[in-house]
């Protein structure tokens, strides 16, 4: 591992709370230019960065792994934990699950839509979507939603809240 080397060429983003780590990865990546093996080569953790973005958190990213994950990022260690789930949590790696009404309050997918104890929307008292109930297409990886709509049908996240039944 390359230690406490300076990468002046990478632009750090915010993240956001709440925000799955899948998701903030993508924006990373997007924002420098990164593809998973890249970032993973760069940070010194191997193949684990395309596995993270799909909620494969088996077996679960350590203490080493996030911080030298986090160095590069330029994010703390408890600021990437609060973006996993804490270990042994339930958590779903597929259906990627949304909430339409919150994603047009501010784009992003959240951490908290993959708990499996997660049954609605508490903020819009809406059940969540597990997929475009347009086209019947599974939502994509929070880390693509570049678009932030359906990678088939091209419906826009936000448009999706007619679908959601009162939770
Ligand atoms: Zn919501
Ligand atoms: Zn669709």
């Amino acid at each position: 591992m390359i230690e406490d080397e300076i990468k002046p060429w990478l632009l750090s983003i915010e993240p956001i709370s709440g925000e799955s780590l899948s998701h903030f990865l993508g924006r990373f990546r997007r924002q420098n230019h990164l593809s998973c093996s890249a970032l993973g080569q760069l940070a010194g953790i191997g193949g684990v960065i395309a596995r993270w973005e799909k909620f494969y958190h088996n077996p679960f990213p350590s203490d080493a792994e996030l911080m030298a994950l986090g160095k590069l990022l330029n994010v703390d260690l408890s600021t990437l934990r609060m973006m996993l789930p804490t270990l042994g949590d339930g958590m779903m790696c597929s259906p990627i699950r949304l909430c339409g009404a919150c994603y047009v309050e501010s784009p992003y997918h959240r951490l908290e839509w993959q708990y499996r104890s997660t049954g609605g929307c508490d903020r819009h008292q809406l059940r969540l979507l597990s997929k475009c109930r347009n086209c019947d297409a599974k939502l994509s990886i929070p880390a693509l939603w570049e678009d932030g709509c359906c990678t088939r049908c091209k419906l826009p996240f936000g448009a999706m809240v007619k679908w959601q039944k009162s939770y």
